[in-house]
């Protein structure tokens, strides 16, 4: 049996590949940051197994480790079947399909190549190393511009009969509500995130619940999400107000998890979750009243991720470490 002492966590969003060499005990020792590649035309997967294994070779080179048994472990938003291929990305079409550990061996050599769902290596290293440490029973929710998810329970990561385990992003919140880009209508994704935000500003400037912002970004159309995440932390109400609808639609999701699952922590990560101080209390108190005899529950706690930007690629790292021994 090897003894594997590093890995390499890839994490591969719609912009940007996060990379870190890690060891044992979660510590980063080395990380690259890199542009994700979008190539139509080519087989899936293709241009972004090129990035990766450059990334992985100039990690292990720096460090000295053997580029072929150093485990890998990739990170990816969507549907990863247990065999470690990626069935469905409705967000990074043109990795639909690829087999990435095959396409690494090929590349770079790698033999411990290992994948996992974005959200569940998330939530797989708040676990181990971060905010969801002792606790056997927690969501990891990553509020960006979608939701990725994770779910433990019982102290194991809930990965599901496919593989597919987690997907809290695309709960139906809303009956025929907005298409989202899986295909379906009314997910949660497509009102309790960034994009979410952008949705209920537009909505609540158009309806004249915005008329200070509207006055100064210059029309209904103009205002951002991110013009009422400012205006909020200066104390504006009717931005505040906007962003309590958003705190709705985020407990929303989070009363009916609990509901399912008995979830004690919620761990939160994402930019949106950092950008709107008062939004983790906000949504906190209005899960409380989603919830059927919520003061029977004992604590329910809704704390910030502690692992911040790297929480996915010391996940896919972790997996790999794991699956790899
Ligand atoms: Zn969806």
């Amino acid at each position: 049996v090897t003894q594997h002492t590093h890995a390499i966590g890839l994490d591969v969003g719609g912009t940007k590949i996060a990379a870190v060499l890690v060891n044992e005990s979660g510590v980063v020792l080395d990380e690259e940051r890199v542009a994700t590649p979008h190539v139509e035309g080519s087989a899936p997967g293709v241009a972004i197994a090129d990035v990766l294994a450059d990334t992985v070779t100039a990690l292990c080179s720096r460090h000295d480790l053997d580029v072929v048994e150093t485990p890998v472990g990739i990170g990816l938003p969507g549907l990863v079947r247990r065999d470690g291929s990626l069935a469905f990305a409705p967000n990074l079409q043109t990795a639909s399909g690829a087999n990435f550990p095959a396409l690494l061996l090929e590349r770079c050599g790698s033999r411990h190549v290992h994948m996992e769902n974005d959200g569940n290596a998330a939530a797989v290293a708040e676990h181990a190393w971060g905010a969801g440490q002792g606790r056997r029973d927690f969501a990891m929710i990553t509020l960006g511009t979608g939701i990725g998810g994770g779910l433990i329970a019982n102290g194991e990561l809930i990965r599901g009969r496919n593989g597919f385990g987690g997907e809290v992003g695309h709960m139906i919140v809303e009956a025929r509500g907005i298409r989202c880009n899986c295909g379906k209508q009314g997910c949660w994704e497509r009102y309790a995130s960034g994009s979410g935000l952008g949705l209920l500003t537009t909505r609540a400037a158009n309806e004249g619940r915005l008329p200070e912002l509207v006055l100064a970004c210059g029309g209904p159309d103009r205002v951002r999400a991110e013009d009422v995440t400012t205006a909020a932390a200066e104390g504006s109400a009717e931005a505040k107000a906007v962003l309590g609808e958003l705190a709705w639609w985020i407990a929303l999701g989070l009363s009916n998890l609990v509901e399912l699952f008995d979830i004690g922590t919620f761990v939160i990560s994402g930019g949106l979750a950092s950008a709107a101080g008062e939004l983790l209390p906000v949504a906190t108190a209005e899960m409380a009243s989603m919830i059927m005899a919520a003061e029977t529950y004992q604590s329910l706690e809704v704390v910030p991720s502690t692992l911040g930007a790297h929480t996915g690629a010391l996940g896919a790292a972790l997996v790999a470490m794991q699956r790899s021994a």
